[in-house]
């Protein structure tokens, strides 16, 4: 499902965040040292080959709530953005960090002018993040974002289950609903 906020459209899909041809760039839920790891990280690492791992190695460590962006190699998008989510119940305040991600994240899309971008549920898996706030923090960040946009057009949430796609279709209409 998606819903459209002035000149930006918010979805979001089941799917692998490493596989998303027609995005611009994808965020990886990156850890501080932005290595190769479990989940997303693995992923994204897998897909991209040696050589986002050796670019990487200059941007780290990176601090909760910050991104940078690399080249996406052998990935089929242009950029990654490397967010560190923060560890649920030890980096405080969690849902400011959260959100910082989503903001920073759009901002280098802004920067280096990409229209569509594709997040995982940052934090959700090993930083043991509850879906639903984090859902939450997500789509109000990107929503309250709208407006200031000027390259950004399409932002898409890929999530790796049935499940925690029907809490974010959930979350996102609950989230629109409030704001028309
Ligand atoms: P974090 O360390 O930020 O919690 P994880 O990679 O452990 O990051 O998980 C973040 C979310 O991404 C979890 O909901 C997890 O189920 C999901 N996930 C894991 N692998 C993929 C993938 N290949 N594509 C999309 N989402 C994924």
């Amino acid at each position: 499902m998606q819903i459209s906020s002035g000149h930006l459209t918010v979805e979001c899909v089941e799917g692998d965040i490493a596989n998303q041809p027609d995005m611009d760039a994808v965020v990886n839920a990156a850890n501080a040292w932005l290595q190769p790891g479990s989940g997303v990280a693995g992923a994204i690492h897998k897909a991209a080959g040696p050589g986002l791992e050796e670019e990487c190695r200059a941007l780290a460590p990176i601090a909760p709530g910050e991104a940078v962006i690399t080249g996406a190699h052998r990935l089929p998008n242009r950029c990654v953005i490397h967010c560190l989510g923060p560890i649920y119940g030890k980096d405080e305040p969690s849902d400011e960090l959260l959100a910082s991600c989503y903001r920073k994240a759009l901002q280098l899309a802004e920067e280096k002018q990409l229209t569509c971008v594709a997040f995982p549920a940052i934090s959700t898996g090993v930083f043991g993040y509850p879906i639903e706030p984090a859902a939450r923090t997500a789509f109000l960040t990107l929503l309250e974002l709208a407006d200031q946009l000027r390259w950004v057009r399409r932002v898409r949430i890929v999530l790796f289950s049935n499940k925690d796609l029907s809490v974010h279709e959930r979350v996102l209409k609950k989230v629109g609903n409030n704001r028309s």
